[in-house]
């Protein structure tokens, strides 16, 4: 069942199934489409309640053969259950349609109240829904992963994103850091506010560890380099047994905090480098990096800044690039 779970899902044969049975180790629950429930029948000592998304943009492949390559070593037994996991394939239309989304960008919509009527936005209830009733029941050390993989180049391939948390809440241990590298990733961007994202979400509504983890580039099913992340398998491993992940060196990881987040207020708004620039390219102070009739120029000033996601394309209203600058180590 959980081996061709992700394909059936994707071609609708999920349908005709049990919702519910066993694996080695533990039980499986379907929770609705594209929503996967592991329980061990015995948690191990250090399990934590863990959320895995993949998909939430539906071209980002790689995390979903990630995910796939997970559950078909649960199946086979060659990763014992050990711990809670709520596995989510996100947008299921889109990955469909190989596109990152259908009508609107699922991921900036994960805030209750929300009142947006559509496909992505159904999909943001259902999904916020399921993690508030796993976390309900599994609450011990919450963490959520939310797997992508970037439009563009990075300096950085592999990298997180930390939602942005108030206060003290907003301080991780040292040892999350340690994981991330251990799990290859190579920087972490560090959020200035809220951002609606499905990390932000785990993050600021159930105060669990939780981040947007970039996997690389944007390749079709087939075309990706899994070996690249091997790290992050050895993570999503770890973790679906209950013990403690691989410290890695913090002195891997490259720390970045956002400065600036310019967002699209008008058609005229425009970006003024290349289009295909790498994330983390950096632009020297006195470099206008955008142009928009209504808000004007943006001129780098103080200290050289390095963009991330950019994007002039964006819905009006959205974000269309981070602006960050290198930090220290949070903590
Ligand atoms: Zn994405």
């Amino acid at each position: 069942m959980l081996d061709d779970w992700l394909s059936a899902t994707l071609d609708g044969s999920v349908a005709g199934r049990p919702a519910s049975g066993r694996l080695p180790g533990g039980r499986y629950r379907l929770h609705g489409e594209g929503i996967l429930e592991l329980v061990p029948d015995v948690a191990a000592s250090d399990a934590r309640s863990v959320v895995i998304s993949a998909g939430i943009h539906g071209n980002e492949t790689a995390p979903i053969e990630l995910v796939g390559e997970l559950l078909a070593a649960l199946e086979a037994g060659r990763v014992a259950l050990g711990a809670p996991l709520l596995v989510i394939l996100g947008n299921i239309p889109s990955i469909r349609a190989q596109t990152r989304f259908v009508t609107t960008n699922l991921n900036r919509l994960f805030r209750r109240g929300l009142d947006q009527e559509g496909e992505e936005p159904e999909r943001a209830r259902a999904l916020m829904h399921a993690v508030d009733s796993f976390f309900a029941r599994h609450h011990h050390c919450p963490l959520h992963l939310d797997l992508h993989t970037a439009i563009r180049d990075s300096r950085y391939p592999r990298f997180a994103v930390e939602p942005y948390t108030e206060g003290e809440a907003g301080t991780q241990p040292r040892s999350a850091w340690r994981a991330l590298a251990a799990a290859g990733m190579q920087a972490v961007l560090l959020q200035h506010r809220h951002s609606w994202t499905f990390s932000h979400y785990s993050r600021h509504y159930h105060a669990a560890e939780a981040y947007t983890l970039e996997l690389g580039k944007v390749r079709p099913f087939g075309a990706n380099d899994l070996d690249a992340l091997d790290g992050m398998r050895s993570w999503l491993a770890t973790l679906a047994q209950g013990v403690p992940p691989a410290g890695g060196d913090v002195a891997d990881l490259r720390f970045f905090q956002v400065a600036f987040e310019l967002m699209r207020t008008s058609d005229a708004f425009r970006l003024t480098f290349a289009e295909d620039v790498a994330n983390f390219s950096e632009f020297a102070v006195g470099e206008r990096l955008a142009e928009d009739e209504k808000a004007g120029p943006f001129v780098v000033e103080e200290a050289p800044l390095s963009v991330v996601f950019p994007n002039a394309q964006v819905e009006l209203g959205a974000r269309a690039v981070l602006l960050v600058r290198p930090c220290d180590v949070p903590g």
